[in-house]
């Protein structure tokens, strides 16, 4: 025998996701029927009914493989951006295309992966998982420092992901932070901004990075229909770049990745902005109810520009989170990012916001 495990060495070493419990077992364990989530950042008012109507005759053609180049989709979203058909790849969910990413463009052991601390944790599983290096740069007042990150960059980064607003914390890098670090970026380098959020930003200082693919830079932008879209459950995202980056991404993709009930429905979602727009009404109404209420409790929390607000609750989370889900409100822990007292929680509709300030009121009393 030799002396090599059967699991290869950076494989045993990966952290695998874990999930929270499903709502139904949280309300069998708890006794409790009327459990709310904002946990995962989903959308409180759902996808499109019109969307919704598209995916339930689609079931008719399940027995079918899907079309595996996403055809009719892609050609909706190079219209939707003004890009080429060739500038997009879908993915099933943008998770996957972080994946993809990894496999395509980072090959050699020693390969450099460089983004920020209290971030998004795909970035750093798609280092791990090819056996590279994955370098989290310093997090300056809870938001992506980009000086901080190009001072990183060595002969051996190949990608850098900068998520675009933060998950977790809601925060963006703008149009001329990101003038100053494309600069300093190198030919070798590929930049990934991921923009999971985009249709929920209100600052006129969000990046144009749509521009930076039009000139030619190593640049991939990652959207997703999984956040306002309210189609997590399909898994859908897709990615923006020059020809050759998504030629690359489609070598390794798997030939049927997006199911044929998520292409009909992200088709027929792009076709009803009125959803976006009643969506972003809940969202901007339930943001200013929260901030009101944190600040009445004196809880610090950070102006965010996704559906998501992240806020200190100066104690220990845990013992906190589990009050709350007792009381049947489950919100995300920020330990899980290296902050031990916040929490992310999801702007729901305005009985969700209401329900979890009260459970929250009477759990820190
Ligand atoms: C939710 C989220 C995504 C979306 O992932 P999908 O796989 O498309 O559901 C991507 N990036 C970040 C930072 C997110 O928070």
């Amino acid at each position: 025998m030799s002396k090599r495990g059967l699991v290869q060495e950076h494989i045993a070493k990966l952290k695998p996701y874990v999930p929270g419990k499903p709502i139904e077992e949280v309300q069998r364990e708890f006794g409790i029927s009327d459990i709310i989530k904002l946990a995962s950042n989903e959308s409180p008012i759902g996808p499109s009914p019109k969307a919704v109507e598209a995916m339930k005759s689609a079931l008719d053609k399940v027995a079918l493989y899907p079309d595996g180049s996403c055809f009719y989709l892609i050609k909706r979203l190079a219209d939707f951006w003004g890009v080429s058909e060739n500038q997009i790849v879908c993915g099933n969910g943008s998770d996957e295309i972080i994946h993809n990413i990894g496999l395509a463009f980072l090959s050699h052991a020693g390969d450099e992966v460089i983004s920020s601390e209290v971030t998004f944790s795909q970035y750093e599983a798609a280092a791990l998982l090819n056996a590279c290096e994955y370098s989290s740069a310093p997090c300056i007042n809870h938001t992506y420092s980009l000086p901080e990150i190009a001072d990183r960059i060595t002969d051996r980064t190949r990608l850098i992901v900068i998520a675009n607003p933060n998950n977790p914390t809601g925060t963006i890098v703008t149009q001329s932070e990101v003038n100053a670090f494309m600069a300093r970026v190198p030919e070798h380098v590929i930049v990934v901004f991921d923009e999971a959020y985009l249709e929920y930003v209100e600052s006129p200082d969000f990046p144009d990075t749509l521009a930076l693919v039009e000139q030619g830079r190593n640049v991939i932008i990652l959207h997703t229909f999984s956040k306002i879209y309210a189609l997590a459950g399909l898994r859908i995202g897709y990615g923006i770049a020059r020809p050759e980056i998504i030629s690359a991404i489609n070598q390794v993709r798997q030939p049927f990745d997006v199911n044929s009930i998520a292409q009909v429905g992200a088709i027929a979602s792009l076709d009803d902005p009125d959803q976006v727009e009643r969506s972003l009404k809940v969202n901007s109404e339930g943001k200013n109810y929260l901030y009101s209420e944190f600040e009445a409790m004196s809880l610090p929390y950070l102006p965010t520009e996704a559906n998501f607000i992240w806020f200190d609750c100066k104690r220990d989370c845990r013992p906190v989170f589990q009050e709350l889900l007792k009381r049947g409100v489950i919100i995300r822990t920020g330990d899980i990012f290296g902050c031990p007292t916040f929490f992310r929680v999801t702007i729901g509709t305005r009985e969700q916001n209401e329900r979890f300030i009260r459970t929250l009121r009477e759990v820190l009393a």
